[in-house]
């Protein structure tokens, strides 16, 4: 197993002020193809920084890999920490030089040629790999089998960078086994109660396919992990492994390719032909969101509402005041209301409704702060929820709530077909 360390250069994230999102995306696409990283490195943009950081990476990694830092501003050091690091000094690459001139006279801005031309200059020794979404190059040094990286940094050059170019070169050069990793999602079965069903089918799975459980609200996810030197031998054994483990388990399961909840609902909405709406209070249209950014989501979404001020849940939704004074607006018995309400405004066969106290102030009326009723309303079926997360805030909440209503609403489907 090959290893490697990710270094993030930039003041502006030991600052607090950007999150490196960089490595997090490296280190997945590393893991995919067998490479694990050891460290992970933030360090200023500062010459000494930068080769100090370096030399401690290449004592024991393989494979290195360092991004940001590599503008034409003055602040960018990278390629200079780089060039005195290795010894080697910068030249104008020709190619790199068409490359970016090619790229700036598609976005009109040929006129900043000779200002970005510092762009095309690259280590003397340099492999180059060109960036098709910005102007600095990615350069590689091949220090005695070891392999350096310099990418750029912003997170929308990096990704194709690492995805169309990297990543294949790697395969290439490490001769890498192939990584496959597949999710089935079990859901209406407590983990333990499923671990026993499926025992000896993971008993008799081959060592190099190995089985663990990540339970996520009231899902589970089984997660399958296979490596071998052939990826389509490795599709099919995996393939043939969850065939068998649907005979044991089919009922339960919603999904073997896809992982992300609101994908799985809208397979299942648009096999069983059922619409979809929401009348949402303390999600603020969070859930409406989530189910949109799924592309043909028109087909089953309707439409949503965010009915946020209490006389609004009345106006709109039909919600009773009498329910009101009785339960307070932070109760079942709206959040049923206000789904039964939804459902007849838009005309759906199915609707979901919020209605809690996102926080960080307690609700108007004086529930605690985290309080959450949710409810599912499907044809005339109904089914309400009750969350209490204090601990989390108001953004991380509101995708919260929004994830368990989906997976409450495809539990309850799948139960249908039982
Ligand atoms: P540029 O040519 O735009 O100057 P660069 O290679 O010099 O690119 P940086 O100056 O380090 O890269 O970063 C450019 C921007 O990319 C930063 O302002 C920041 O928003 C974003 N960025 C840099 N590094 C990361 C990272 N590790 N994770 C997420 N975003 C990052
Ligand atoms: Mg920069």
């Amino acid at each position: 197993m090959k290893n490697a360390i990710l270094i993030t250069i930039g003041d502006e994230i030991l600052s607090g002020n950007t999150i490196d999102t960089n490595s997090n995306f490296i280190a997945r696409e590393l893991k995919s193809i067998g490479i694990s990283v050891k460290q992970i490195f933030t360090i200023s943009d500062e010459l000494e920084s930068i080769k100090s950081c370096l030399k401690t990476a290449l004592e024991t990694a393989d494979l290195v890999i360092a991004t940001g830092g590599l503008g034409p501003t003055r602040d960018d050091k990278t390629k200079k920490a780089f060039a005195e690091f290795f010894n080697d000094n910068l030249v104008l690459d020709e190619e790199t030089y068409q490359h970016l001139s090619k790229y700036l006279q598609k976005r009109k801005r040929q006129h900043l040629l000779e200002l970005n031309v510092s762009q095309a200059e690259v280590l003397s020794k340099a492999k180059v790999f060109q960036n098709e979404y910005g102007t600095a190059p990615c350069q590689m040094i091949d220090d005695n089998g070891k392999l350096v990286f310099s990418l750029p940094g912003v997170p929308y050059e990096v990704k194709p960078l690492i995805k169309d170019k990297i990543i294949p070169y790697l395969k290439e050069s490490f001769e890498m086994d192939s990584i496959l990793t597949r999710i089935v999602s079990v859901v209406n079965i407590p983990e333990s109660i499923l671990a026993e069903r499926i025992s000896d089918w993971e008993d008799q799975l081959p060592t190099h396919i190995s089985l663990s459980y990540l339970p996520i609200g009231n899902r589970v996810k089984l997660r399958i992990t296979a490596s071998g030197k052939d990826k389509s031998i490795l599709e099919k054994e995996v393939e043939h492994q969850i065939q068998v483990l649907l005979k044991i388990i089919d009922d339960h399961v919603i999904a073997t390719y896809e992982d992300k909840i609101e994908k799985i609902l809208g397979e299942i909405l648009t096999e069983k032909k059922l619409s979809i709406s929401t009348a949402e209070s303390c999600t603020g249209g969070e859930i409406s969101k989530l189910i949109t950014s799924v592309s043909g989501s028109s087909n089953y979404f309707l439409g949503g509402i965010v009915t946020y001020a209490t006389q609004k849940k009345v106006t709109i939704l039909k919600v009773s005041k009498e329910s009101l004074a009785k339960h307070t607006v932070v109760s079942e018995e709206v959040a049923l209301e206000m789904a039964r309400g939804g459902q007849q405004l838009f005309g759906t066969d199915i609707c979901l409704s919020t209605t809690g106290v996102a926080g960080p102030n307690k609700g108007e009326d004086g529930k605690d702060v985290g309080t959450v009723y949710y409810a599912i309303r499907v044809g005339n079926m109904e089914e309400v929820g009750h969350l209490y997360l204090p601990h989390l805030e108001r953004t991380d909440f509101m995708n919260f709530v929004a994830q368990r209503i989906l997976q409450g609403l495809v539990a309850i489907l799948v139960r249908a077909n039982e």
